[in-house]
């Protein structure tokens, strides 16, 4: 009965946002931003709800998008893609993670993750009959360990999935890890699907580096981007993928049958919004950075001292000096959201192996209104 779904808990996002809703919290759990959108692209979508066909789209993508798609590879690092055989439109970045994992890894093959890791990969590889190899990032700074990172390949590792800038460490990896990795999948003749949902949100002077741009890496990576980051959309569950015709092909047979197609105004509201100039991601990278700041600030404030964020939306503090005696990261993060009425994740549900976790992190969401994330700190500055 392990192996059955059913026993699966509840994705913790899921779980913090109901207690959220239940106990009229401040929601800085869930990775979500609270504003509108950006009118341009809600315009696009709107327009081409009435412009039909409606029906569904072409299983790849429609074409508009997945030549957007192509572009913005060329605008913004350089790689040359063919958009008939290199680009693929999922339902949202977790739709093409699964049709990645349901591809790509046949039972008995390891598959190497970085810990602290985003919550869907997990269940997805072991569900393809993957064994999962972690490597844990060393906290507070995150860092890489390299000799970690190579003892965890081997003759068997099929792929590394490597989410980066990377949620919840909003970590961006430097060249020398990315060098490491590349040299490692090459050395094992693996593959590296690469979550780069957040590939516009690197902060302080930072620029995303592909993992398929590193020499060699061009034919070994698939990389993912979603519209619910870089528009600030998640609910339209909007992804994209990069690769080599080699790997896409297998992954778009894996996409055909978990969900065929994604809504087409939507799809082409997206090509729209990648096409826009550079003042859009300039502007959603800057405001997203002050929003960092406005936070980290007030929290540091009140004893709630933030780590360094390079990238994403999320900070993550250490609050070991606020726990009771025996209490972990979970159970403040309980106690937060009922009686301090502010939602946070507890860092610990982004491990395999909670027991050997780290305990005394959790991870707050600054895509919020400033007034949100004000009241938050209040809330959070009576009750602690
Ligand atoms: N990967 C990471 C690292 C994420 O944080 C998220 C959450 N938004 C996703 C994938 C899922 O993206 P989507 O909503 O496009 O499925
Ligand atoms: N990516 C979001 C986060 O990290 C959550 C997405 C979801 O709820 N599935 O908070």
């Amino acid at each position: 009965a392990n192996s059955l779904l059913s026993s699966y808990g509840t994705t913790v996002f899921e779980v913090m946002s109901r207690l959220a809703i239940q106990h009229q919290a401040i929601n800085l759990g869930q990775g979500f931003p609270d504003d509108r959108g950006p009118d341009p692209v809600l315009d696009a979508a709107s327009k081409a709800l009435y412009d039909p066909p409606n029906q569904y789209p072409p299983m790849l993508g429609v074409p508009e998008l997945r030549q957007a798609v192509a572009a913005h590879n060329k605008r913004f690092y350089g790689i040359d893609v063919d958009w008939q055989t290199e680009t693929m439109v999922s339902t949202g970045a977790t739709e093409g993670l699964a049709a990645c994992f349901l591809a790509l890894i046949e039972p008995g093959d390891e598959v190497v993750l970085i810990e602290p890791l985003y919550d869907c990969y997990l269940p997805m590889i072991r569900r393809a009959g993957g064994i999962p190899r972690p490597v844990r990032l060393t906290p507070p700074e995150w860092k890489l360990d390299l000799g970690a990172l190579e003892a965890a390949f081997s003759e068997r590792t099929k792929l590394i999935v490597l989410n980066n800038p990377q949620n919840p460490a909003s970590k961006v990896f430097d060249r020398a890890g990315l060098e490491a990795i590349a040299e490692l999948v090459k050395r094992y003749d693996a593959y590296a699907v690469c979550d780069e949902v957040y590939e516009h949100l690197c902060f302080d002077g930072r620029r995303h580096v592909p993992l398929m741009t590193l020499p060699g890496m061009r034919e070994r990576c698939v990389r993912i981007g979603s519209a619910g980051k870089t528009f600030s959309l998640t609910g339209w569950k909007v992804g994209y993928l990069t690769g080599p015709e080699h790997l896409l092909q297998p992954i778009a047979k894996a996409h055909q049958f978990l969900v065929f197609t994604t809504a087409p105004n939507l799809q082409r509201a997206v090509a729209f919004g990648l096409g826009q100039d550079d003042s859009y991601f300039d502007g959603l990278r800057d405001s997203m950075q002050a929003k960092r700041d406005r936070l980290s600030t007030a929290l540091a404030g009140i004893g709630l001292e933030p780590a360094v964020c390079q990238g994403t939306y999320f900070l993550f503090v250490d609050a070991k000096r606020f726990l009771k005696p025996g209490e972990d990261d979970e159970a403040f993060c309980r106690r937060l959201v009922t009686e301090a009425g502010v939602a946070a994740v507890p860092v610990s549900a982004f491990y395999l192996d909670r027991a050997s976790a780290p305990t005394d992190f959790i991870r707050f969401c600054f895509a919020k209104r400033d007034e949100v994330l004000d009241g938050a700190v209040e809330r959070l500055a009576d009750y602690l």
